[in-house]
């Protein structure tokens, strides 16, 4: 029993204990329940707290969003702005540099001194930012601008108005340029004048354009010297005032080239171009070496050479103190021109005719003046060129009975006034006519015979030549063919003068082959005379014109041969088959030992060159002599014959003369 009280002691006891220990744990967890509780409290508030606090967070949050995103709408309107501050910014700098650049920009004080000058103000006017600094607005000042015109501007900006105009400035290199200006008075605050704003704006480009148009109207675009327009405005110019000063002198001098068409012709029309600039300058030069002119200083006045058209020139000499001074031009002129041109590889002697216009009060149109101008000129010409005529009245009839012949030339032609007659040329050593001369006679209605030496060079210069060197060429030819038929005839020849119009002309050669064909004459008795100066005036052209000829077997000789001082070399590459020496060396003969020497020389020369010698102009039987003890082959001349009708050739055919030039046997009859 007692073990169970013990046990149960020992129950209880345990269960004491673990009552206790339940109690602990019973207050531990009460005291945790407790702990809890106010845990769950603090939770509770913290809860509380926390949606307090969450309320606010998103509060907050939401209006940090909309701040943000108000920030980013910012930024990007920030942004936006930037853009456009960046890009308005580019374009301010490019119209900085555009202004920098091309508006001349400047401020002078109230004194003209330069105080602000800009890059484009730099660069027009050559000197640096710094050089301009400090300077008199004057160093820009070309001089091309009058008195009145500053005096209106300084008025204008002196009324504190702005002053507009066009100007023209010198560079520092002294060269000119045009600007567009405008110049605003700047004032200070209390109204004084401060200094001028210069804008300017470079317009030399267009200033340029508007003087080359100017210029094309008024200039020769080849030889730059004033044209016909521009002359016929200072002739004018020149006539009115001569009416109101009676002392102021001037002339026309009217220069033309002698035998341009040539270089044209023979060099090609480069060189001719070439040889009009020479000339230009060559005439301007005359002006220039002269003192005794009123010289050309600007666009407006004084002396000075334009070109007229083609080959003409006109020289306006002004401020003349007496008339002789023009003539002194018209030498200097002349002897300018003399000196040979070297145009590309050739040394070409041009000389001028030139027509000499004293300008006087009576003048009223410039077409007047020019004619007359022209009149003396065309004198000059045709009293051999390479010199100078002053106009006198008389050459008015001239002219005006020239232009008559002329007229009356045509009709001539067209109505066959114009015929041949033919002059025997005697062989010495035989005694026999070896042949013709043919040579054109006009029997003018009104005026009789008139001379080839009056009409041939009017026929020359309009071309009629053509028509009546081609028709003396057929009745020749013709002639030469009916005296081939006769016996005395069978070895006769004709001579033909032929001009160098003719020659050049390209159906001439086609057209004698066909008549010599059609006539059956044969081409070697046919001799074609080519004056010394027509050679010389192309020398280049006439080599291979007068191979064309010979190659078609014709004969040729060099007429008035001593004239036309052809150059011994070129005498030699010619195909030439005989020369005939003029009849001044005849004449000169007669009394002069010199003259015998000369002659000798021509005939030894002729007769070296294989080519046959005729002596023209025989009338004495001195010459007769003379030319016989020389050797001579062949005489032409009053002495065995006139130039006479057809029907007289016929009729002395076969007559042979003896040493003094008379007949010595008479002409056979012919059926
Ligand atoms: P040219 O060819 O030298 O002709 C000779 C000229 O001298 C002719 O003059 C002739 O009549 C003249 N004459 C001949 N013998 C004597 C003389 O003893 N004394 C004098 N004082 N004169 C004499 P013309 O007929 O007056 O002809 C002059 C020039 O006109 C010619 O000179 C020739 O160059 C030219 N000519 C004449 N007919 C023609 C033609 O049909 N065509 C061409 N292109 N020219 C012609
Ligand atoms: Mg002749
Ligand atoms: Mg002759």
């Amino acid at each position: 029993m007692q073990s169970d009280s013990v046990a149960q002691q020992d129950q209880l006891t345990a269960l004491r204990t673990k009552n206790a220990a339940l109690q602990k744990t019973i207050d531990a967890l009460v005291q945790r329940v407790e702990q809890s509780e106010g845990l769950h409290g603090s939770a509770h508030r913290l809860f509380e707290e926390t949606a307090t606090l969450q309320g606010t967070l998103d509060e907050r949050t939401e209006q940090l969003c909309t701040q943000a995103e108000n920030l980013v709408e910012a930024r990007e309107e920030l942004e936006l702005q930037a853009g456009e501050l960046c890009a308005a910014n580019r374009r301010l700098e490019a119209m900085r540099l555009v202004i920098d650049e091309h508006i001349i920009l400047g401020v002078t004080d109230s004194s003209g001194k330069i105080i602000e000058a800009n890059r484009a103000f730099s660069k027009i006017s050559q000197y640096s930012q710094s050089e301009l600094l400090g300077q008199n607005h004057r160093i820009l000042n070309s001089g091309l601008h009058d008195k009145s015109f500053w005096k209106k501007m300084w008025k204008t900006v002196g009324s504190g108005n702005t002053w507009h105009a066009e100007v023209c400035n010198r560079a520092k290199d002294g060269s000119l340029y045009w600007v567009d200006t405008t110049i605003v008075p700047l004032r200070d605050p209390d109204g004084g004048l401060d200094g001028y704003l210069a804008l300017r704006v470079d317009i030399t480009a267009r200033k340029l354009a508007e003087e080359g148009l100017k210029r094309a109207a008024l200039f020769d675009d080849l030889t730059k010297l004033p044209n016909r327009a521009l002359l016929g405005d200072r002739l004018q110019r020149c006539m009115d005032k001569t009416k109101r000063d009676k002392d102021f002198l001037y002339s026309v001098l009217f220069i033309d080239l002698d035998n341009f068409k040539y270089v044209n012709d023979s060099l090609g029309h480069e060189a001719g171009d070439e040889l009009l600039i020479e000339t230009a300058s060559r005439l301007s030069e005359a002006i220039r070496l002269t003192d005794s002119v009123g010289r050309c200083t600007d666009d407006s006045t004084g002396s000075f050479a334009a070109r007229f058209g083609g080959d003409e020139f006109v020289m306006l000499l002004e401020g003349l103190h007496t008339p002789e001074d023009a003539i002194r031009v018209a030498e200097r002129v002349g002897s300018t021109m003399a000196r040979p041109h070297r145009i590309g590889s050739h040394d070409i002697a041009v000389q001028c005719s030139i027509g000499i216009l004293h300008g006087n009060d009576q003048y009223l149109q410039v077409d007047d003046l020019l004619r007359d101008a022209d009149t003396a000129m065309y004198e000059a010409k045709s009293e051999g060129k390479a010199r100078y005529v002053v106009f006198d009245e008389s050459m008015h009839t001239r002219a005006r009975e020239r232009l008559e012949l002329e007229n009356d030339l045509r009709c001539a032609v067209e109505s066959g006034q114009i015929q041949a007659v033919f002059q025997p040329i005697v062989h010495l050593e035989s005694g026999r006519i070896v042949s013709f001369e043919a040579l054109a006679r006009w029997n003018h209605p009104t005026r009789g015979a008139i001379s080839p030496a009056e009409f041939v060079p009017i026929a020359e210069e309009t071309g009629l030549i053509m028509s009546i060197g081609n028709g003396i060429l057929v009745e020749a030819c013709s002639l030469l063919e009916k005296l081939s038929r006769s016996p005395d005839g069978e070895t006769v020849s004709m001579n033909v003068n032929l001009s160098r119009r003719q020659l050049f002309d390209p159906a001439f050669l086609p057209s004698l082959d066909v008549l010599l064909q059609s006539l059956s004459v044969p081409a070697e008795r046919l001799r074609l005379e080519i004056t010394e100066s027509a050679v010389m005036d192309r020398p280049h052209m006439m080599k291979d014109a007068l191979a064309s000829l010979k190659a078609l077997g014709v004969q040729l000789h060099m007429d008035d041969f001593g004239t036309g001082m052809s150059s011994l070399s070129l005498l030699r590459t010619l195909p030439l088959d005989g020369i005939k020496i003029d009849r001044s060396f005849i004449v000169a003969a007669d009394n002069d030992r010199e003259s015998i020497a000369i002659l000798n020389t021509i005939i030894s020369l002729g007769r070296n060159l294989n080519m046959s010698v005729t002596a023209e102009g025989i009338e004495k039987t001195e010459q007769l002599a003379t030319v016989l003890a020389l050797e001579c082959d062949l005489v032409q001349g009053y002495l065995f014959g006139k130039p006479a009708p057809k029907e007289d050739a016929e009729a002395i055919l076969g007559r042979t003369f003896d040493g003094i030039g008379q007949f010595a046997t008479p002409a056979a009859k012919h059926a």
